[in-house]
């Protein structure tokens, strides 16, 4: 990496085993090249992977780079997130992704705990002031469950505006959509870093399925040209990774802050693409 360059994160979820626990430290390893700002690894709503990700949580600390767990409030009460985040300062974390989250159907989870992501953040800021770097979500193409495109760009304005530091988004494949959201909550007196997501693409249909629920869009000619490869990864890969690269170099260009990767605990895609954009 040369200085003037951009820097990288790069987003792992918990393992459920010793052997993806082990995987997951040589993935790791081989991205530090990249000399990432941070790593984060995602949580489960409700608590349901609370202790893979304090172990992740530990595992990325003990190799040096600064550990950004993400907390998904919703359904949690004020005691067990102050205790929680009592914990992560006791181990050195310094940075928290500050989330909604969204609780699985028939998890039982709800009643009086947080509901929104603007009441985390406050809850941060009032217990632990400065302790924290305050990661927000952000969608440009919105969330959802928005009641309409100004109701959410009002609700991400709140939740900085409640104290948050910076910003990763939700993954897009159309650059626009990401400016045209930067500049609407500009003219709103939002001057936080705004981090683009970047989703490699390895398997199509996983995807699409996920591209559905979470209101990422997969442009149409997009999905068309991947949808007509079929089986054929290798074909799927290397023009995702063309695409995917392409849009960054853009995204670079254009000046954002940093890119944040969802590496999906995998290396191979995301250190492809840091590659030919120099790093
Ligand atoms: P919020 O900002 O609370 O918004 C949720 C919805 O409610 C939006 O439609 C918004 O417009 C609306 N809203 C917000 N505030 C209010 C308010 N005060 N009153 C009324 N309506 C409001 N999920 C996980 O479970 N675990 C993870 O680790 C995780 N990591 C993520 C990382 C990133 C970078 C991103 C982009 C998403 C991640 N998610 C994760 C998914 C996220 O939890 C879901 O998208 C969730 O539905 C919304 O979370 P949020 O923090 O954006 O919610």
């Amino acid at each position: 990496m040369t200085s003037n360059q951009k820097k990288l994160s790069f987003e792992f979820f918990p393992t459920r085993t010793p052997e993806g626990r082990a995987k997951q430290v040589v993935t790791r390893k081989q991205l530090s090249q990249f000399n990432p700002e941070f790593f984060s690894c995602t949580s489960g709503a409700g608590g349901s992977t609370k202790q893979g990700t304090m172990q992740a949580i530990q595992d990325i600390l003990s190799e040096g780079v600064p550990a950004a767990p993400h907390l998904p409030c919703v359904g949690m009460h004020h005691e067990e997130i102050v205790d929680l985040l009592n914990e992560y300062k006791k181990i050195g974390v310094r940075h928290i992704v500050a989330l909604r989250g969204d609780i699985p159907s028939g998890a039982g989870v709800g009643g009086e705990g947080l509901r929104y992501a603007n009441e985390l953040v406050s809850l941060i800021k009032n217990e632990f002031g400065d302790d924290f770097h305050i990661e927000v979500a952000a969608y440009p193409e919105y969330h959802p469950q928005a009641r309409s495109a100004e109701d959410d760009i009002n609700n991400f304005v709140r939740k900085v505006k409640a104290g948050a530091d910076s910003a990763i988004t939700q993954y897009f494949y159309n650059a626009d959509a990401y400016f045209r959201f930067v500049d609407d909550v500009t003219g709103r007196g939002v001057d936080i870093p705004i981090v683009p997501g970047i989703m490699p693409i390895a398997s199509f249909s996983k995807l699409a399925r996920f591209s559905d629920t979470c209101g990422a869009e997969i442009p149409r000619w997009l999905r068309l040209k991947l949808q007509s490869y079929a089986d054929d990864t290798a074909a799927i890969k290397a023009l995702a990774l063309d695409v995917v690269t392409e849009m960054c170099e853009r995204l670079l260009r254009e000046g954002v802050p940093s890119l944040h990767f969802y590496t999906l605990n995998q290396a191979g895609l995301v250190s492809t693409i840091c590659q030919r954009l120099g790093y």
